[in-house]
């Protein structure tokens, strides 16, 4: 991974009218990385977007690309280019026209033209479909031919609006490894939205999350997932169950907390949670806990309880578990390989956990600090 920024975003914001769309946002992307912004509908990823292409002009703060300060330049002279979440790709154009279209005009020699229109539609594996029309294309070529429009321009950057969104499930599926590829083998920063979790996961080097105008947290998939910051980010990636917890011993990197359900637990404090106060959440990933019809060996933290729902989903089980000491029941996920116990609504169980997959959640929001 190169480390040199493309761009340097410093204290942008965004106001329509007394309304703040983004709130103070600086953040640095780094050549070379497929980097998404991730947020639920509203939080103002799709502007941030735009200020970088150039299509929304900030209220304050600065955008540099390559070093250059982009104030006042116009979103067709910045090395960016955009792909939307509509394609927007002219029917009445055959592929080749609308690939070609962003060269036209250009001053750029017919030849040059085409061999760069053919370049790019083997990039993006769709080599000699030219006089195709546009309407005669599939959801995942149209998308294709989008991408290509937009490399065909040899952008240092490029920036996608929710790009897969208009694909069903299993195209985008495969979509998102074709891009990801596309992205690793040009080398190209690529920059997305998008309100999908496992979509930014499976795609990026790293996320920024955004709520509410603001960038709360900025890591690669796994520390995100691993070591969320704050508990509306654990929620928004993957599912989390939220315990409370009381810091009974403080060790700097390791502290002891007692839970209602599991008792006493020693745990890594997580670097990135705001620092302070004695009484905590900690949360469990829902497929780090064992379930068991008997008590399970070899785990730090046993509990029993009672199934309240059972919810199939194919490759894994949904168990909900009711246990002493905490209202919202708990919820545990199961392979469905090692499924071999049917558990039932009612049925007793045993919860397993290991203190190495809780994870500290910083100051319980909730709770009265002494
Ligand atoms: P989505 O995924 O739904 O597109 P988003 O996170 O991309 O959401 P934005 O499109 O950036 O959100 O919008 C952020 C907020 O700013 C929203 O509340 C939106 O209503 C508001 N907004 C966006 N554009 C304008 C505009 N031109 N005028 C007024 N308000 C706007």
């Amino acid at each position: 991974m190169h480390q040199k920024n493309i761009i340097e975003i410093k204290g942008l914001q965004k106001r329509f009218g007394t309304f703040q769309a983004v709130s103070d946002l600086s953040l640095n992307l780094r050549e070379g990385e497929f980097f998404s912004l991730l947020g639920p509908s509203g939080c103002g990823k799709t502007t941030v977007l735009r200020m970088i292409a150039g299509f929304q002009d900030p209220t304050a703060g600065q955008v540099l690309i390559d070093g250059q300060d982009m104030d006042g330049i116009a979103a067709n002279k910045r090395p960016t280019n955009m792909v939307f979440q509509s394609y927007a790709i002219f029917p009445h154009l055959n592929v080749g026209n609308n690939v070609a279209y962003g060269l036209r005009g250009r001053g750029i020699a017919k030849s040059e033209i085409e061999a760069r229109v053919s370049e790019a539609l083997e990039m993006v594996e769709l080599g000699g479909l030219q006089t195709r029309g546009a309407t005669e294309l599939s959801g995942g070529q149209r998308q294709r031919v989008a991408l290509a429009r937009a490399l065909v321009m040899r952008p240092k950057v490029l920036l996608l609006d929710e790009p897969l969104s208009a694909l069903d499930k299993k195209l985008r599926e495969q979509m998102q490894f074709e891009m990801r590829h596309l992205q690793q083998s040009l080398g190209i920063t690529f920059v997305m939205v998008t309100h999908d979790q496992y979509e930014a996961m499976t795609m990026s080097d790293r996320i920024g999350v955004m709520f509410n105008g603001e960038l709360v947290q900025v890591d690669a998939p796994q520390t995100l997932y691993a070591k969320p910051g704050t508990r509306e980010v654990a929620s928004f990636i993957g599912e989390m169950n939220f315990l409370p917890a009381e810091i009974t011993d403080d060790h700097g990197d390791r502290i002891t907390v007692t839970t209602p359900c599991f008792g006493l637990l020693p745990i890594d404090r997580n670097p990135n949670v705001r620092p302070g106060g004695r009484v905590i959440s900690v949360g469990i990933r829902p497929e780090q806990l064992e379930i068991s019809g008997t008590r399970p060996d070899g785990y730090d933290a046993t509990v029993q309880g009672t199934i309240r729902d059972v919810a199939f989903y194919g490759e894994n089980v949904h168990y909900h578990v009711q246990v002493a000491g905490i209202d919202r029941p708990i919820a545990a996920s199961v392979p469905n390989y090692f499924h071999t116990v049917d558990h039932r609504p009612g049925d007793q169980v045993w919860l397993g956990v290991q203190s190495a997959s809780v994870i500290d959640l910083g100051p319980d929001p909730g709770a009265d600090q002494d």
